[in-house]
C-alpha cells in the first residue's frame, strides 16, 4: 500500500491485547503474552471508520 501514515498512527496499528489478561503489547505481535504467557492475542488496530 502506498498510503502514508504518521509514526503515531503506525504505532497504533501495532498493538496487541492479550485475550486472557488484557495486557497490551506494542510493536510487532509477540509470541505470547509477556504477563501471563497466553498465546492468543488480538490486534488492537487503529479505529476503523465504518461510516
Ligand atoms: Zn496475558
Amino acid at each position: 500500500m502506498a498510503q502514508r501514515h504518521s509514526v503515531a498512527e503506525a504505532r497504533l496499528l501495532q498493538k496487541w491485547i492479550c485475550m486472557k489478561c488484557s495486557a497490551t503489547h506494542r510493536g510487532t505481535k509477540p509470541r505470547a503474552c509477556r504477563k501471563c504467557g497466553y498465546t492468543k492475542l488480538r490486534p488492537k488496530a487503529a479505529e476503523r471508520r465504518s461510516t
